[in-house]
């Protein structure tokens, strides 16, 4: 699966609908302090389930919310799609028949919070299924943030074995057997 879009909308200070396309293999985002960067990246990693707002830089998880500026009003809710290549059918289960792939987390102020797969409204555990194994998760290494080299290196290796088994391809078959086990 290769991403293709993110489409943001009143996700932090993407308060305007805001298409971001990925044509190529390396994309390098650039611009000033404070000019949303990092915002993408919480975009990335809320989308994928994450559920902790101090993981994504805020108190509360309305905090991903536009929360507006001097000159604009809040906004009531927070979408984040991405859209993913499927061409080679490399997406698990069901979802392997789809040529494109959109996965998709909207909230509102009143704390509803929905994820989409292609429109269906799934679970959050639809999402992260869909993603487990692939090292593509709102914690896995997909995503090497400022630190996560350092705590690589430094991991006590039962936590050091969780992103080799990540990257192995075993988390999906773990977790497969504790639901079956009903741990
Ligand atoms: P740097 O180069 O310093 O790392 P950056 O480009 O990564 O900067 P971000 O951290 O992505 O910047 O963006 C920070 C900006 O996002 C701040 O101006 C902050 O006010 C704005 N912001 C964050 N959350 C919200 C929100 N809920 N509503 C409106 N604006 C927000
Ligand atoms: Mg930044």
């Amino acid at each position: 699966m290769r991403l293709t879009k993110l489409k943001l909308a009143g996700f932090k200070s993407f308060v305007d609908p805001t298409n971001v396309e990925l044509p190529g293999q390396l994309i390098g985002v650039v611009g000033p302090n404070g000019c949303g960067k990092s915002n993408i990246i919480d975009a990335v990693r809320w989308v994928l389930g994450e559920s902790r707002a101090a993981e994504l830089r805020g108190e509360s998880m309305q905090d991903v919310i536009f929360n507006g500026t001097t000159t604009r009003k809040p906004v009531s809710r927070a979408s984040v799609e991405m859209v993913f290549d499927n061409s080679l059918g490399r997406a698990v289960g069901q979802w392997s028949q789809y040529a494109e792939l959109s996965v998709k987390r909207v909230l509102t102020r009143n704390g509803q919070s929905d994820y989409f797969i292609n429109n269906l409204k799934v679970r959050r555990k639809d999402v992260t299924d869909l993603f487990m194994g692939t090292g593509l998760g709102p914690r896995a290494y997909a995503i090497i943030g400022q630190g996560t080299v350092s705590r690589i290196i430094e991991a006590k290796p039962e936590e050091l074995r969780v992103f080799l088994e990540e990257a192995a391809g075993v988390t999906r078959y773990k977790e497969r057997r504790k639901e079956t086990e009903g741990r």
